[in-house]
């Protein structure tokens, strides 16, 4: 029995909605998982309606690769450790982008050879589009992801004129497109522009430092939305020009947060090769900056059991060692002797957007307890203890005072204004920025060396028996 088309078209109406719902909902902690059930029952009424809309032939291959992708996407969400979510990101858009082009390209055979017709109107440009932004989104993805799983080298690889070299592969591509464009019929011009765009997204990320990888996959989420859109419009889908869109749309949102909170600009991360000059920062790590304070567990118990105030500041190491669980009862013990605690969230603290909210939240640790840069800096001033837990970019001071320092500029944490500050870390090494922190150097600044976890488990047991 055939639907009517009004049905389908207003269950992709529908599906948009609650896209758009899903999406407004993960803007707070709280409402986050209610937005991601809200946009997958949203997807899951696009594919049925997809479903019964199509002429489906044969329902055995759809089958098989729904198993498949679902055991997969399940396996994967079990196991994949927190701190590899980004390479998972990474992966994910990948194969978004070439789901795209391989749909869209499929789509351009079989009208060529089985149909023996061309494409007409919008959908060459489509077509051309998808493969193109998806060819660039698979390739790049996947050195994304070598480079953050360190399957190779996560330094910038970088040789003379490569920018020059990478403008005119550009250009190539472009006249490639257009020539599939004016004459779709001409596949030749076609799998040339595929193999193009492939080459181009290995060269566009192969110069762009590990570091700064989580930038690059947030623009290859979108990149994939947008490849996703492009095919909305060569399959006439009107659903998946809209997906499409709003994972466009949101992922250069999210890039350009990313970009401000690191100063940077998108140019500089994708061209400026930053961290390529390792010596230049481990010279900086090296330099003699003056001597610091170790302290243990038990000392530092006797300060902060005399506090009335304390500001957890968590970072990178602390997803390292896990001690999301650690702190929050750490928070509790202080909490019971009268402390008040809060948790301060820099917009880049750790290696994604959210990180510390994620692993915060999942610890229990009351989303009201979490306050974000811009409100919590004017209350150091006036806290006895900031607690740095495995963070070191986001609390250094030469982002507001030493011009030449890479990070200059970064807004940060300014937990050297605190009365006293503990950092927790194993050792004197940099964090991401390759470069030495002064805030270790200050004179009320106190360090416990060892592990997050480990540290922060030995000093609730200090206060608790303080
Ligand atoms: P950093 O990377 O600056 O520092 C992390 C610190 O954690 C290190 O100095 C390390 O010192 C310590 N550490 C590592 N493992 C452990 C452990 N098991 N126990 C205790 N300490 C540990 O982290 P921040 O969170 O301060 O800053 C994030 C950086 O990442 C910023 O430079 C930001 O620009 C960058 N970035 C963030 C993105 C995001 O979206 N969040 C995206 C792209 C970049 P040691 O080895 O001595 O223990």
């Amino acid at each position: 029995m055939a639907i009517p088309n009004v049905v389908i078209q207003l269950a992709y109406l529908a599906a948009a909605v609650l896209f758009i719902l899903g999406l407004r909902m993960l803007s707070s902690p709280k409402s986050a998982p209610r937005g991601n059930v809200t946009a997958a029952v949203g997807m899951l009424i696009a594919v049925v309606a997809t479903l019964v809309d199509r002429d489906v032939v044969d329902f055995k291959w759809i089958a098989l690769g729904a198993v498949i992708g679902g055991a997969a996407g399940a396996v994967a969400a079990l196991r994949v450790a927190m701190t590899a979510m980004p390479q998972m990101v990474a992966l994910l858009n990948g194969l978004g982008g070439a789901a795209s082009a391989l749909v869209a390209g499929a789509d351009l055979i079989s009208t060529v050879v089985d149909a023996g017709s061309v494409p007409t109107g919008i959908v060459p440009t489509a077509i051309v589009l998808s493969v193109l932004i998806g060819g660039i989104t698979l390739t790049g993805s996947l050195i994304a992801f070598a480079k953050l799983q360190e399957v190779m080298t996560t330094a910038p690889i970088t040789y003379p004129g490569q920018q020059v070299v990478n403008a005119l592969i550009g250009l190539g591509m472009l006249s490639l497109a257009a020539m599939v464009i004016m004459d779709p019929s001409e596949l030749t011009a076609f799998w040339a522009l595929a193999g193009v765009s492939l080459l181009l997204g290995i060269l566009l990320v192969i110069p762009i430092g590990g570091a700064d990888m989580p930038v690059v996959i947030s623009l290859l989420n979108s990149y994939s939305g947008l490849a996703a859109c492009a095919t909305g419009f060569v399959l006439d889908n009107s659903a998946l020009v809209v997906s499409g869109a709003l994972v466009g749309a949101s992922g250069i949102i999210l890039t350009k947060i990313m970009c401000d909170a690191m100063n940077r600009s998108l140019a500089n991360v994708l061209f400026g090769a930053f961290g390529a000059a390792p010596e230049a920062a481990a010279a900086g790590a090296a330099q003699d900056q003056g001597t610091v304070k170790a302290y243990t567990p038990e000392d530092a118990a006797v300060i902060f059991s005399n506090a009335r105030s304390c500001i957890v500041v968590p970072g990178y190491g602390m997803a390292v060692a896990q001690a999301q669980h650690a702190v929050r009862e750490l928070a509790d013990t202080l909490e019971e002797k009268g402390i008040d605690v809060n948790f301060a969230i820099h917009p880049v603290a750790g290696r994604m957007p959210g990180h510390m909210n994620v692993l915060l939240a999942e610890a229990d640790v009351p989303y009201d307890k979490l306050v974000e840069m811009d409100d919590i800096n004017p209350q150091f001033p006036e806290t006895d203890v900031a607690l740095v837990l495995g963070a070191n970019d986001v609390v250094n001071p030469s982002a507001r005072n030493e011009e030449g320092s890479p990070i200059y500029g970064m807004p940060i944490l300014d937990v050297d204004r605190a009365e006293h500050v503990f950092v927790i870390k194993r050792s004197m090494n940099p964090g991401f920025a390759g470069i030495q922190n002064p805030l270790f150097f200050n004179d009320n600044t106190m360090m416990i060396f060892g592990d997050a976890k480990k540290v922060v488990i030995a000093l609730g047991e200090s206060v608790r028996n303080y």
